[in-house]
């Protein structure tokens, strides 16, 4: 994982290396200061050397100057590294996530997968930066500093020496609290965002519900326990940090102490006592920036520990190494002994499925809810992979064919439609970005949604979602159809919603619907009788797998389960158990 975290330099590295180095100068000059301290008041002061002390003067300030520049370029550029790093790092899961599969989004809340592009990755930024550079600049100061006053009194350093080990060793102990504190807290903050998440884009259910006690409750509990975790985290670096205070003052107090019995002896000049003393207050600030860094360390490393989480997920459906590419598309699908389940802990949906629909021929599937007519439609275009059997297109089993020329050829129009935040000709475009908007104007025409789009002040520019035109979700449906008219595939797959559309809106879409299906192969998912009548043939699904099939007539006249159903209904609308 570290390999993993250090490979982010690579890009980076002249800039990283010259903040490195810049910060080692800075590093020398801090260092340079008490020596100078010291020449003034063994030296100069006692000598009245006028002179020599405005010449070390003017060299100080020169290198006071310098430090300036170098405070700048550390500050600045040493964040831009940190920036850029999680620049990159934020592209790298982004892009990671694109190619991961449904079921990893069924497993996953938005909310966490937010957190970990944002505030993990910032939390990792800071890391990057400071992590390197502190480590590197208190390390140099602390070895400096060391061999500095070995040559001034060794036996004083050994005793400024044993606080520094103790101080060290304090930090080590602590650390492990204050990692399971983080890591503790990144969850905590994770379940914020995913329960902000899913009760803001759940709240018009809330309020229908009239829930919103329960949701506040609900959402009261996971903040205190988010407030605890932080009140457990706030306590671990507050120990750590008062801990390591006091050994500090209690090293600048015995080093005083002993270096005033020195002085006393003769053994060290006041000038020796007051370089001492400065350089371990210099001594201070790299131990403060490295328990700084630790803190630091806890929590991007927790932060990256989970980016490296996420990245280490592999999608299963990838092409094969000799992937196909499927051309001149007749459409035939099929459906060889299929056998499906979500997880391999639940019972399968498709247990030895056999089904197909022929080339430009319409296919309707009918049947109650939950015996798997979406998940048959999702497993078409490698949403999800079948668990047993094999799925062909055209002969070709889809395994062999390349994801994006089997997802090319394929339309879908999803039982719940989504609209992205941005215009309608935009939405429409999706289907096929590289699309003139005459092409646009022609699909919003076919799909019966042209004149209700003119009928907006914005026409096609006008913005859909939460600040843009609210859309029924009839007018939301055929957005999409229009969206997979431009896409112009050979195999349509349409997930019908459920829910009952006024008579125009349900006459546009059935129009619409019957434009796009002809001449392809198309799968609908009927709830409309409309689309049922004028199918090629129905597929009655139960539980137990396909019931009947046939045509509307032919099944009418089997007298079976649709005949009965069919006669049952009422006008228009299949009722609830077939649909
Ligand atoms: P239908 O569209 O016929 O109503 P679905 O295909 O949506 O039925 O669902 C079939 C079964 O699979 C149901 O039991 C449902 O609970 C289950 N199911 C659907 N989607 C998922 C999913 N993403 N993860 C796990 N189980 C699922
Ligand atoms: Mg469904």
């Amino acid at each position: 994982m570290i390999k993993q975290f250090f490979s982010y330099y690579k890009p980076h590295r002249f800039l990283f290396f010259m903040d490195l180095f810049i910060a080692f100068i800075m590093a020398v000059i801090d260092l340079i200061f008490p020596m100078f301290s010291r020449q003034f008041i063994n030296d100069f002061i006692p000598n009245r050397s006028i002179h020599a002390m405005i010449v070390f003067s003017t060299v100080i300030v020169i290198l006071y100057v310098i430090k300036i520049g170098c405070n700048y370029f550390v500050g600045y550029y040493g964040h831009v590294v940190g920036s850029r790093i999680e620049h990159d790092m934020r592209n790298d899961l982004f892009r990671h996530l694109q190619k991961l599969e449904f079921s990893f989004f069924d497993n996953h809340k938005t909310g966490q997968l937010m957190n970990r592009l944002t505030g993990d990755l910032n939390e990792v930024a800071e890391l990057a930066h400071h992590g390197p550079e502190d480590l590197f600049i208190s390390v140099i100061m602390l070895i400096g500093s060391f061999f500095i006053l070995m040559t001034i009194n060794w036996q004083l350093t050994v005793i400024v020496f044993v606080f520094v080990l103790l101080t060290i060793y304090f930090s080590i102990v602590m650390r492990k609290q204050m990692m399971t504190s983080f890591r503790k807290l990144r969850q905590r903050q994770a379940d914020i965002n995913a329960q902000l998440e899913s009760s803001i884009s759940g709240i018009r259910l809330a309020r229908s519900f009239a829930n919103e006690n329960y949701e506040n409750e609900k959402f009261l509990r996971t903040n205190r326990a988010h407030l605890e975790s932080r009140k457990d985290a706030f306590r671990a670096i507050a120990v750590y940090t008062s801990g390591n205070s006091f050994f500090l003052d209690m090293m600048s107090l015995a080093s005083m102490i002993a270096g005033g019995v020195f002085v006393f002896n003769g053994q060290i000049d006041y000038g020796d006592l007051v370089a001492f003393l400065l350089y371990i207050a210099y001594f201070t600030k790299p131990i403060r920036s490295l328990i700084q860094l630790t803190q630091q360390l806890q929590s991007g490393m927790a932060g990256f520990e989970r980016f490296a989480e996420t990245m280490a997920v592999e999608p299963t459906i990838k092409d094969v190494f000799d992937a196909q590419s499927l051309d001149d598309v007749k459409g035939i699908i099929r459906f060889e002994d299929v056998t499906f389940a979500y997880t391999s802990d639940d019972d399968p949906v498709l247990n030895k499925f056999n089904f197909e629909v022929p080339a430009g021929k319409t296919v309707a599937m009918v049947g109650p809810s939950g015996v798997g007519k979406t998940t048959i439609s999702q497993l078409i275009p490698r949403y999800y992979d079948v668990t047993g059997g094999e799925i062909y297109i055209d002969n070709q089993p889809i395994k062999q064919l390349k994801l994006s020329s089997l997802r090319e050829n394929i339309g879908v129009v999803q039982q719940d439609v989504f609209l992205f935040y941005g215009t309608i000709k935009d939405n429409i475009l999706y289907g096929r970005p590289d699309a003139s908007i005459e092409e646009v104007v022609e699909a919003a025409k076919a799909a019966y949604i042209h004149e209700f789009i003119m009928s907006l002040d914005e026409g096609y520019d006008s913005f859909v979602g939460e600040r843009g035109v609210k859309l029924s979700g009839g007018q939301k449906q055929r957005i999409a159809i229009a969206r997979v008219f431009l896409k112009n595939p050979a195999i349509l797959i349409l997930d019908e919603a459920t829910s009952a559309l006024d008579s125009e809106n349900e006459f546009a879409i059935q129009k619409s619907i019957e434009v796009l299906s002809k001449d392809r192969t198309t799968l609908v998912i009927a709830h409309r009788l409309s689309t049922v009548i004028s199918a090629d043939e129905i597929v009655v699904l139960t539980d137990q797998g396909i019931a009947e099939r046939g045509s509307h007539d032919k099944l009418l006249n089997a007298d079976g389960l649709y005949a009965k159903l069919y006669k049952a209904q009422f006008r228009g609308y299949i009722p609830d158990v077939l649909a």
